[in-house]
């Protein structure tokens, strides 16, 4: 019972020393203390705690008494019986006992002891005597008692030496993120991604694959510890080799040892085992993420985990490089083409002011000498000759009109809105004494509606002219006879707003907001009854738009139409 109370020292002090520190040495100083422990306890001429190599098929000695004392070889036969059985084995005579299958050389009687962690045996302790029937229940019920201390000595390690490692990995997995996080480059972010890796990992090369969608090629596109000609080397269609197999089926593979993996297409000849999982991006396979070492066997369960979480932050760090790079890609091209834009639209404005100049001489020829001819200046005409003369007045009329749209749509934004203080009061009783004669022609009543005191409004008079002509000008052309055509003006905070209203044909909903574009007409047929080239509502729109105002219709077939425009007021000078 004092050897038990001794040895529970001992073990106690060295699991406490063994749980703040995990290395393999003290793991080994915690070993020694316990069998000097139990040598103190028990007599024998050996003792040995031998570690089973499971990858191996064979056991290590991980002790061995104080120097000066020989080491046995022990029975393969015994240590295999207590391996096999996870059981405690007491040999009074090992030179009768069938399981002894080489007995060693001067030994007569053995206990070995099974030191097992989760139902496997990890380690066994031996205990040899050149006396036969040494060791008694007592020195087994000792033994086996001191191999399950040691056992939870060595699994609280484990746990221990676990959590390290995850906690290890979980901050590699933080500095992974926090690296690809800084970097918007494609190229940096692959590299950042396999030189953290690989120093989490620990391994010999990691890289990085990215598959080539239209050639179906998988190529490595950053590496670490890998000699620059593997990596040029390394080309692999889908479904071939490791690599190809995982970014086809987008499952990952551990190869333990390449030289029994027949799918394995070698190009670096010193790697052995290797693991690669696919890097993917909702269900898309984009490439793959490989670590390799030059030892077999070399990853665990654990590590492809990590590597899948690994590889799963990987994938969005690329995808996000490469969308930032496509949306530069996006911008740069928006920019050409912007400036593309540019320089056509200012060559289409010279050729524009070119042909029109160029046709407005010839027309005003043509309307003079119609004149000319119509004031029968050159000899008298017939009713038909006349008739025939009108036709061509109106449609020279047409034309030089449709030239100086044209013409007024250009120039809109190329010449600068002034900004002056502008009655547009004045502006619009002008503008309906020049159309009083073509309304009264038509058979219409033009009602100026506005109050007298109006505020100024801030903009360019010369334009704003154009808007009230247009406006007006239409509101005539879609009225029937007899309709009336009020303008109204009133003032709002900021603004004034001016209100053109007929009781024409109105405007389908559905058109009213295509109005305001250029060369837009509600009915646009050949057969249509009004004249006009569409060009109108877009002038006035763009200088509306050009003061920071405001313009839009309300409308209702066959019941007319109200055109609303708002230019912002003048606000004069504050007296101090
Ligand atoms: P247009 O030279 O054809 O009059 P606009 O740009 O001035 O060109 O007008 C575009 C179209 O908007 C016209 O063709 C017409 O269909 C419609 N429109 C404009 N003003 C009125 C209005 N007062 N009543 C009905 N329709 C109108």
């Amino acid at each position: 019972m004092n050897a038990q109370k001794g040895l529970a020292e001992i073990l106690t002090t060295t699991t406490t020393s063994l749980s703040l520190s995990l290395s393999l040495h003290c793991l080994q100083e915690m070993v020694g203390q316990a069998i000097e422990a139990i040598q103190h306890s028990l007599a024998c001429d050996d003792l040995s705690v031998l570690i089973v190599d499971e990858k191996q098929g064979i056991l290590k000695p991980l002790s061995h008494p104080a120097e000066g004392d020989a080491a046995f070889d022990w029975d393969p036969g015994l240590l295999g019986w207590v391996v096999e059985h996870g059981q405690a084995l007491r040999v009074d005579d090992v030179t009768c006992d069938p399981r002894c299958d080489a007995p060693m050389p001067g030994i007569r009687s053995a206990l070995v002891v099974p030191v097992c962690n989760q139902n496997r045996v990890i380690a066994v302790i031996c205990l040899a005597s050149r006396q036969p029937e040494a060791f008694e229940a007592g020195d087994e019920r000792l033994l086996v008692w001191v191999a399950q201390q040691l056992a939870i000595t060595v699994e609280n390690a484990r746990l221990r030496h676990e959590m390290e490692r995850r906690l290890e990995e979980v901050s590699a997995l933080y500095q992974l993120a926090e690296q690809v996080g800084v970097s918007l480059d494609v190229q940096e972010v692959l590299e950042s991604i396999v030189q953290s890796l690989k120093r989490a990992m620990q391994c010999r090369g990691c890289s990085i694959a990215l598959l080539d969608a239209e050639k179906a090629v998988l190529e490595i596109r950053a590496s670490a510890g890998i000699d620059e000609k593997w990596v040029q080397a390394f080309e692999l269609q889908l479904g071939e080799g490791i690599a190809g197999k995982v970014a086809q089926d987008g499952m990952p593979i551990y190869a333990p040892d390449i030289l029994a993996c027949e799918s394995f297409i070698t190009f670096d000849p010193s790697v052995r085992s290797l693991l690669t999982v696919p890097l993917m991006l909702q269900q898309r396979i984009i490439g793959t993420l490989t670590i390799d070492s030059d030892q077999p066997d070399a990853f665990s369960k654990m590590d492809e985990h990590f590597l899948t979480i690994a590889a799963a932050q990987a994938a969005v760090a690329i995808e996000k490089a490469r969308l930032y790079a496509s949306l530069e890609q996006r911008a740069q091209n928006l920019a050409e083409a912007y400036t593309e834009i540019k320089r056509a639209d200012r060559l289409k404005g010279e050729i524009v002011r070119n042909v029109s100049h160029e046709l407005r001489m010839p027309l005003t020829f043509v309307k003079s000498y119609v004149d000319l001819l119509l004031e029968e200046h050159a000899g008298p005409l017939s009713d038909l000759q006349k008739h025939y003369l009108v036709i061509v007045a109106e449609k020279t009329n047409h034309v030089t009109r449709l030239v100086s749209d044209i013409v007024s749509f250009e120039q809109v934004d190329r010449t600068p809105c002034r900004r002056e203080p502008v009655s547009l009061t004045d502006l619009a009783q002008q503008c309906l004494e020049r159309y009083a004669t073509l309304a009264g022609e038509n058979g219409l009543f033009l009602i100026e509606a506005w109050p007298d005191d109006v505020p100024l409004a801030l903009g360019d008079r010369d334009k704003l002219v154009q808007v009230f002509d247009h406006l007006v000008k239409n509101a005539i052309k879609f009225s029937p006879e007899g309709g009336r055509i009020v303008v109204s003006i009133e003032e709002t905070e900021t603004s004034i707003q001016v209100a053109i209203s007929d009781e024409g044909i109105g405007i389908p909903q559905d058109q009213q907001t295509h109005i305001f574009e250029r060369f837009y007409q509600v009915d646009g047929s050949a057969r249509r009854r009004f004249g006009g080239a569409g060009l109108g509502l877009a002038i006035v729109k763009r200088i509306v738009d050009a003061h920071e105002g405001k313009i839009w219709v309300e409308s209702m077939p066959g019941q007319g139409s109200t055109f609303y425009f708002s230019i912002p007021r003048y606000q004069p000078p504050q007296l101090a």
